[in-house]
């Protein structure tokens, strides 16, 4: 079920057209999209401390996901799609690498040579959280019952649950 903003701010929109949330862009282009946003319990990365596999599967159990419907420009959504994508890959690549690991440790023997790919994965999901957080919305406050979001125009849209 998607969620509605309780305060849609009058700065996204003008003249009956929406404003770009992200680069506050008012061409006709502009449209509602929705997308979806994690809440994760800070305890939940806890279980990383006790392995990779472990601590995903805790987050992924423990994690709220918002369903957000908010306004977004062509290219700021493109960009978007773009974070989400870069993150599943890296995700993905990330299991691909322990994998690869393990038959590199069988075969030399070796746990540098283990840990080179789970390192170079771990690294590309670094970087894709990062471009992620670039290409989002600016969240100024998630949490398992609301979400906040700050607009390109500097007010407030609050989603609750
Ligand atoms: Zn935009």
């Amino acid at each position: 079920m998607t969620q509605q903003p309780l305060i849609l701010a009058d700065a996204l929109l003008e003249n009956s057209s929406w404003r770009c949330v992200k680069c506050d862009d008012g061409s006709p282009e502009v449209a509602m999209k929705g997308f979806k946003k994690d809440y994760i319990p800070p305890f939940a990365y806890v279980g990383l401390a006790l392995g990779p596999l472990i601590g995903l599967l805790i987050i992924l159990g423990r994690r709220v996901q918002h369903d957000l419907t908010l306004p977004f420009c062509k290219e700021c959504w493109r960009n978007l799609k773009r974070a989400d994508l870069f993150e599943t890959l890296s995700v993905f690549s990330f299991f691909v690498s322990i994998v690869l690991g393990v038959a590199l440790l069988l075969n030399l023997d070796s746990w540098t040579a283990f840990f080179i790919f789970p390192v170079l994965a771990g690294a590309l999901i670094v970087w894709s959280q990062i471009y992620k957080r670039d290409s989002s919305p600016k969240f100024k406050t998630v949490s398992r019952k609301q979400v906040v979001v700050t607009s390109a125009a500097s007010q407030d849209i609050v989603f609750a649950k």
